[in-house]
């Protein structure tokens, strides 16, 4: 839910592209067999005009290959819409059409969009321990890009053979990763680091093939926390009046209404954090007890053993600063509130 700089990953972007566009590809010591893979796919559609736009449109990715790999966000619909053949015509191509080749009798019929997807070999780029794995781990982030509510991560499992002995070690995902331009429109993008955003299950099945407004990469310092969680003032006075949790209301802002709403309806953040209330509760109890007499003793002693930055870790469970939201689940929330309530600078 916060946004990661461009500039401190654009290193992380730039060694992915040069692996995956070297081969990282199901077929081994192939030199760049990821475009050869998209060469024998424009060699499988019939050499004729019906099927011209089709090839070229291949031929595009084909030739733009290593850009498109870390081609940057705010490129994406400029570089879409300049798809353009040999002769700098404009390439139109309906990415869900079945009939882009001839089919053999009995074979099974697949859009044109799922053809360039698995010539470009999504699935094992994603899965395999030296593609995005490797490289998600470098991003230094553990929460869900959307919801900030669920933990990622990538796992070292133990491999064992048929009769349960270790033989190795294996790398596996503990997180999905969310097309931002989706591969259903955007087929080319299907590999492109920036495209490509780490979040949980949930939030990925609930998006779909939507489009979400929320790009996970930003040039811009000032965008890089566009979203802000509070607490409405009116529920915190029902609160202490009451002591009821469920008084307490846990609403979200965006500094553009349109991506609040755009959030909302794709990932349904505030109905999601209404599960949160109690965790909320607790960083108002201690904003309810600054001024107690025990509280400020103990707080005393507190502060003589550990440093504000382990203070904050054990009194609320978060890392100092903006920037580690993305460690913990939650942390996007409980920062917001201790904000609100002027308990951390
Ligand atoms: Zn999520």
């Amino acid at each position: 839910m916060r946004r990661l700089d461009i500039a401190s990953v654009r290193g992380v972007a730039q060694e992915y592209g040069k692996y995956v566009f070297k081969g990282c590809s199901k077929v081994p010591k192939k030199v760049n067999a990821q475009t050869d893979e998209l060469r024998n796919l424009i060699k499988s559609i019939p050499q004729t005009a019906q099927y011209q736009a089709f090839r070229d449109y291949i031929q595009f990715v084909w030739d733009n290959y290593e850009k498109i790999l870390i081609l940057e966000p705010d490129k994406f619909q400029t570089f879409a819409d300049s798809f353009v053949d040999t002769n700098g015509n404009k390439i139109n191509v309906n990415v869900n059409d079945v009939n882009w080749k001839k089919w053999q009798v009995g074979e099974k019929k697949i859009e044109f969009y799922k053809a360039i997807v698995e010539a470009m070999n999504y699935e094992h780029v994603r899965e395999s321990k030296n593609g995005y794995l490797k490289y998600f781990e470098m991003l230094n982030i553990k929460t869900c890009a959307y919801c900030n509510a669920s933990y990622i991560m990538n796992v070292r499992t133990k491999k064992r053979d048929k009769k349960g002995f270790q033989i190795g070690e294996e790398l596996k995902g503990r997180f999905e990763l969310d097309h931002f331009f989706p591969k259903s429109k955007y087929p080319f993008l299907c590999i492109s680091f920036f495209n490509l955003i780490p979040c949980c299950p949930c939030c990925n099945r609930w998006k779909s093939d939507d489009e979400s407004t929320f790009s996970l990469y930003t040039s811009q310092k000032q965008d890089l926390d566009v979203f802000t969680f509070y607490l409405t003032n009116f529920s915190i006075i029902e609160y202490v009046l009451k002591h009821d949790v469920n008084k307490l209301n846990i609403k979200l802002k965006a500094k553009d209404i349109n991506l609040k709403y755009n959030h909302e309806a794709r990932f349904h953040i505030e109905e999601l954090y209404e599960h949160f209330k109690d965790e909320a509760e607790e960083i108002l109890w201690i904003f309810l007890s600054q001024n107690n007499a025990y509280f400020k003793q103990a707080m005393e002693s507190f502060n003589k053993v550990f440093d504000s930055k382990a203070l904050l870790r054990i009194m609320y469970g978060v890392y100092e600063g903006d920037e580690n939201i993305h460690k913990r689940p939650l942390s996007k929330m409980k920062m917001d509130i201790l904000h609100q309530l002027k308990l951390i600078k």
